[in-house]
């Protein structure tokens, strides 16, 4: 089985969304061949790949033939089970491995490894019943947010909980699933860093990114942040420690809360490109996107460096509820990005698209982005 996987050969990529899709734009642009396979028909991924295989993950039948027909498979979200990617790498390399997609994939499992190699986190506990969930919040204390141990992304399934009383309201909220209960951290700023690492070890990061979320979900964010250096390369510093006790193979993020007191706490994890660095398209050298390319591919690692100030801003379904957005309107700034996803449906809440914006600052471009977005309606 050869390591590296050269232009012209085909990924495959697990899951359907807008980051298979990204992620296929970038493979095709240098000449690779992209299948993916989802549960779902049109998807944003499918539009823009060679082949798109309709399947559920479950199906290990139908991985296997997927992972047949490719030379490498790829996950685009983290919710592919374990034994999806053990079928696949019976034919193929899977990268990253089935391993760290195992980890990051539980809330409770990720909070575990990151504690017992020492990484600083909240201060959380898992719970999996009513009486444990209550003791928890008795220890960690009010206010506290319950977050579901699996399937969790974009605030779905989470809750805040604001005194003791709740907790069986609480409980029956999230539906009696295994969860951890957090502290409600008091933070000045929320960062993100998007890294890369080679199968040669190779390491190559973005700095770090700075977020702002609205309802849980990525609203904003800015590269670089505006933090001190020192923080940027402390949280650069985590991840790199992170991906290396992973053995970590591609591209992966891991979001952090800057407490006021000035403490850098782990967040989560998220085992692929992420929605924080998708400026990177249009700000930097090389995107996540080409660079998962490469780390999954064996290729070497592109320069990450950064042309100018840039930021993001998403595009939620709410923004269709009048119609269809102005686009013309907010393509009249003329060096915003428009990014859509090709989703037909756009249900409040979900991620259709996003702009991004460069300027002299990063103050400019997230004004001209904020700008442009509030020229689609
Ligand atoms: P998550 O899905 O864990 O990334 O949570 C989504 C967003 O909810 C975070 O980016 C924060 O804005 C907020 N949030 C989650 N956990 C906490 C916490 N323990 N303290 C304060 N805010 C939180």
């Amino acid at each position: 089985m050869s390591r590296v996987v050269l232009p012209g050969s085909t990924i495959g990529v697990l899951g359907g969304g807008q980051l298979g899709r990204m992620l296929a734009i970038a493979a095709r642009r240098m000449g690779y061949r992209v299948h993916t396979l989802s549960h779902g028909e049109d998807t944003p991924t499918g539009q823009v790949a060679d082949l798109e295989i309709t399947a559920e993950f479950e199906d290990l039948e139908a991985i296997r033939a997927f992972a047949k027909g490719v030379q490498v498979v790829t996950f685009e979200f983290e919710n592919v089970s374990t034994e999806a990617a053990a079928a696949a790498a019976e034919l193929v390399p899977v990268r990253p491995s089935g391993a760290a997609l195992h980890i990051t994939q539980q809330r409770a499992r990720e909070k575990g490894f990151l504690a017992d190699h020492g990484f600083p986190t909240t201060p959380c506990e898992a719970v999996r019943t009513l009486d444990e969930f209550a003791v928890a919040v008795g220890h960690i204390g009010v206010p506290a947010i319950v977050k579901t141990a699996a399937f969790g992304y974009d605030g779905k399934g989470q809750h805040r909980i604001t005194s003791i009383e709740d907790a069986e309201h609480v409980w029956g909220l999230i539906g009696h699933q295994e969860a951890v209960v957090e502290r409600v951290v008091d933070f000045s700023h929320e960062l993100s860093v998007v890294a890369a690492r080679g199968l040669d070890g190779a390491f190559a990061h973005f700095g770090a990114f700075e977020n702002t979320h609205l309802n849980h979900i990525l609203d904003t964010s800015v590269s670089p942040a505006r933090v001190p250096a020192d923080v940027t390369s402390e949280a650069v510093r985590i991840t790199r420690s992170i991906m290396e006790t992973l053995e970590y193979v591609g591209v992966l993020c891991v979001e952090f809360f800057r407490t006021r007191d000035g403490k850098l706490l782990v967040n989560e994890i998220a085992p692929r490109p992420h929605n924080s660095g998708h400026l990177t398209f249009d700000a930097c050298v090389t995107s996540q996107f080409e660079q998962q390319v490469r780390a999954v591919c064996g290729l070497p690692l592109g320069a990450t460096t950064q042309m100018r100030p840039a930021a993001m801003v998403n595009l939620l379904g709410d923004l269709w509820v009048n119609g269809e957005p102005d686009w013309a309107g907010a393509l009249a700034l003329p060096d915003v990005k428009l990014h859509l996803y090709g989703k037909s449906e756009p249900r409040i809440g979900r991620k259709m698209g996003h702009l991004t914006a460069l300027g002299d600052t990063v103050d400019e471009a997230l004004e001209k982005a904020v700008t442009a977005r509030e020229l689609l309606n």
